[in-house]
């Protein structure tokens, strides 16, 4: 038996002249070029040793090399360990050392700072891949044949691990299985009927689950084509749309976009489909996006641990605010989170999800996987309610659950509030150490352009709609709230910023 997820995408592949990929500067890579250069890849790292089940660390910048790396370990049997481009040489050395790597690839431009970490984190070889098709690994590559004979992996072995982004405690390697991976494309292919007619934009980084799995297994097994962009550039996104049948982004990429006046009923005409996760998708961008282009978002959820879980449907409604039903074979529940009894309709609780989609566990950490499954199911950490005709709604991550005066507070519900006030753009609300209550409820809003929106008015506002207890105690104003690359609110940097507030 073949490596199983490159098999599977290889069976769909379409005819070698096809066009696989294109960057922004109009080079091509064709599907033909995609079955050599992984090839070569996977040649390049057999000649350094590289057994089944090795890890190869990969902390380079997003090009089409980097792409033929994932696939090129996929077809060498090993385990692919994307890293984020921003993580500093001691980050990546936690990495290197934790995953016991035997590989690691880096900028060419990085290599005097991270060689020494990564020889120090007992990582064997150390390579270069650079966005210029340059480096050590691509001229190691080059130099292999274009044919390889591709090293047995079944649906159960290990495919990548990503780490979590992890903002309390340790990061974790996630592991991923070969059907972990290829289970969730083919379905993503099915619901959001993906067809080799597909044009991707592609601008989301390729170290994440969203933009290599979601976005780059789901294109890949349906046989299209896509525009692979460096990083979210709107108006270069909106140059490359009148060729596009479909997007996935961040949240960022639709409140950007909606920013400038190019974007248009007609020139998003040939687009069939916006989708959207990683994070929560505003409703008012939801419906500001459907009113200017005709389109509704399609917003979908899911997770490093578990690739996707819900999306909304294609045919039938989207829902503003709410991440959809469960992909066909996933299980979603929502339980009281001390005990794991399932919950009616509505009320709100942990969100566990069971299915292939479902990770092998994380790296070395056996009792931190346990205790995160009962039941069969994996305990996300995402609170949330599955509505009457089986949505499921998030209403935020357990650990920002506020706790004041011993009654919950879900953040989620107050910033619907605020964000619905005129003069309102968006808003954060946070748990801050509050001598009284424990915690004291805090919001921190960003105003629209231009709006002069005050603390009195928000508290006016929110007095006839909110219970007491849940009603900010203080409101900060701010320009932007702090974000990550994936559109996620930090609010474990907002909760230290503001930590001696009611001190
Ligand atoms: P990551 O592992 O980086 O993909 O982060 C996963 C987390 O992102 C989930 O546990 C959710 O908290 C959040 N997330 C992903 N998609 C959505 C969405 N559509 N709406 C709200 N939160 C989301």
């Amino acid at each position: 038996m073949p490596a199983f997820l490159y098999d599977q995408i290889q069976r769909r592949f379409p005819s070698p002249d096809k066009v696989f990929l294109e960057t922004g500067d109009g080079r091509k890579l064709t599907y033909g070029e995609l079955a050599d250069g992984s090839a070569r890849m996977a040649g390049a790292l057999a000649s350094l040793g590289v057994a089944p089940g090795d890890r190869v660390a990969v902390q380079v910048e997003k090009s089409p090399e980097a792409l033929l790396l994932y696939l090129g370990c996929l077809r060498a049997g090993a385990i692919f360990l994307p890293l984020n481009t921003a993580y500093t040489p001691a980050e990546v050395s936690y990495f290197l050392s934790d995953a016991g790597a035997s590989v690691f690839v880096c900028e060419p431009h990085r290599l005097d700072s991270l060689a020494p970490v990564a020889t120090k984190s007992g990582v064997r070889h150390v390579e270069t891949l650079g966005v210029a098709q340059d480096g050590t690994l691509v001229a190691k590559a080059d130099a292999s044949g274009p044919s390889f004979q591709d090293v047995e992996r079944g649906p159960d072995d290990l495919a990548a691990i990503l780490y979590t982004s992890g903002t309390t405690g340790r990061s974790k390697g996630a592991m991923l299985s070969h059907d972990n991976l290829y289970s969730n494309a083919a379905t993503l292919v099915e619901v959001w009927r993906m067809t080799a007619d597909d044009v991707l934009l592609h601008a989301l980084p390729i170290y994440h689950t969203h933009g290599l799995f979601v976005a780059t297994n789901t294109l890949l097994l349906a046989g299209g084509s896509m525009f692979f962009l460096p990083k979210l550039d709107p108006a270069e996104l909106l140059r490359l749309m009148p060729r596009a049948t479909c997007m996935m982004g961040v949240p960022t990429f639709y409140t950007r976009l909606l920013q400038r006046p190019e974007l248009t009923r007609d020139l998003t005409a040939h687009m069939r489909l916006f989708v959207s996760g990683s994070a929560p998708l505003l409703a008012e961008t939801h419906r500001e996006w459907n009113a200017r282009t005709g389109h509704a978002i399609l917003e979908r959820y899911g997770m490093t641990e578990t690739n996707m879980n819900t999306s909304n449907p294609y045919v039938g409604d989207r829902v503003p605010g709410a991440v959809g039903l469960p992909l066909p074979g996933v299980s979603v529940q929502v339980t009281e989170p001390d005990t794991g009894t399932p919950l009616a309709s509505n009320e709100i609780g942990m969100i566990e999800v069971k299915g292939p989609n479902v990770f092998k566990g994380y790296w070395n950490m056996p009792e931190k996987t346990a205790s995160e499954f009962r039941n069969g199911f994996f305990i996300t950490g995402d609170l949330g309610k599955i509505d009457e005709k089986g949505y499921v709604h998030i209403v935020g991550r357990g650990k920002d659950l506020v706790i004041t005066g011993g009654f919950n507070v879900y953040p989620k519900e107050v910033e619907d509030v605020i964000d619905s006030l005129a003069g309102v753009f968006e808003s954060a609300v946070i748990g801050l150490p509050h001598k009284d209550f424990g915690e004291g409820v805090t919001a921190v809003v960003v105003r629209t352009a231009g709006a002069t929106i005050d603390e009195k008015s928000i508290t006016a506002a929110l007095e006839v709609q909110l219970a007491k207890f849940k009603q900010p105690k203080k409101i900060i104003f701010v320009d932007d709230l702090p974000r990550n690359t994936m559109g996620k609110v930090q609010k474990n940097v907002l909760r230290d910023t503001y930590k001696t507030l009611y001190a």
